[in-house]
């Protein structure tokens, strides 16, 4: 039987750090402020932001909120992005995604000061991920890493293959792996023989957004299993794009779904917000 990755006992371990990091800023007269941005009402949005919202204020860090309407043009969100980069007291900008179809991320999302892209989401930051300089790493794929080093799993030299190829998970989760000496597979919807090529893998890092895919024909006996994903099943519970059950007998190590890679993504986004103080 596997052991379980706990990502909310090793992201509550880094959000204690992380509070006497900001109780000595504070001392330094440094505080953290992160703007909030939520575009709508989106229900699985507002979870996020609130527990975004609730991490802050545990470790220290004023978080302030702007809920705009469904309604909002491109040009209103871009004017307050520009009010806040100029803002000397906000360090972090952070726009709760999915933005409504009327408004383009991508002009969005270059528009935030890199300096303050806490997200790590803007082509400044991802470029310097890409040549290994230190950065904002995305949130995510940097907690991914955390969960692996914290737990005492290896990563050089072992065969990770990871779902899914997209901007804010696959593809910069891949970049980290590599930089940690990994040897990098990624697959996606077009690849061939999924099964046998994941079955080689070490480290299996799940993110396709396909509820319960994963099953034990793809995973090698004695992996590791990351599983990304986030989804209701038939019975409205969380669930991950692994199916748990099924893997869990024969595998070394899994992350939950909840309770797996979720709470790391909101200590990394902590982790962060504090660079962001630091560096300024
Ligand atoms: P996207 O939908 O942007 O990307 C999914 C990727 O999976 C694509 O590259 C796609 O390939 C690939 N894919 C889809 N179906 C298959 C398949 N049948 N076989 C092989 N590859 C496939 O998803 P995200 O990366 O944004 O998110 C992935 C999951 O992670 C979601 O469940 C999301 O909710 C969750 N998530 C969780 C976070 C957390 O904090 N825990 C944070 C962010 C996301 P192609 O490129 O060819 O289309």
């Amino acid at each position: 039987m596997a052991n379980i990755i706990d990502g909310k006992l090793i992201s509550d371990q880094i959000k204690q750090e992380l509070k006497e990091k900001v109780s000595q800023l504070k001392n330094q007269n440094i505080a953290i402020q992160l703007a909030v941005i939520q575009v709508g009402n989106d229900p699985a949005s507002s979870v996020y932001v609130s527990n975004k919202k609730k991490a802050c204020a545990f470790v220290g860090i004023d978080s302030i909120s702007y809920e705009l309407s469904s309604d909002t043009t491109e040009e209103e969100l871009l004017e307050l992005i520009y009010e806040l980069n100029e803002s000397s007291s906000v360090n972090g900008i952070l726009v709760q995604l999915p933005l409504p179809k009327s408004i383009s991320e991508e002009r969005i999302l270059l528009a935030i000061d890199p300096k303050k892209d806490v997200d790590g989401f803007h082509p400044y930051n991802v470029g310097s991920m890409c040549i290994g300089k230190a950065t904002y790493l995305p949130c995510t794929p940097a907690g991914v890493i955390q969960l692996l080093k914290r737990s005492n799993i290896d990563i050089e030299g072992k065969d990770c293959v990871i779902l899914g190829r997209s901007n804010i998970v696959g593809k910069p989760m891949s970049l980290l792996m590599l930089q940690e000496n990994a040897t990098v597979t990624i697959c996606h919807s077009k690849t061939k023989n999924l099964k046998e090529v994941c079955k080689k893998a070490d480290i299996l890092i799940v993110a396709i957004g396909k509820p319960k895919m994963i099953t034990a024909e793809y995973v090698k006996e004695d992996a590791v299993v990351i599983d990304v994903g986030i989804h209701r099943d038939e019975n409205n519970k969380l669930c991950g794009d692994v199916d748990f059950d099924a893997v869990f007998a024969s595998c070394q190590a899994i992350t939950p779904v909840p309770g797996g890679v979720g709470p790391m993504t909101i200590a990394m986004l902590l982790q962060n917000c504090i660079d962001s103080a630091w560096n300024k």
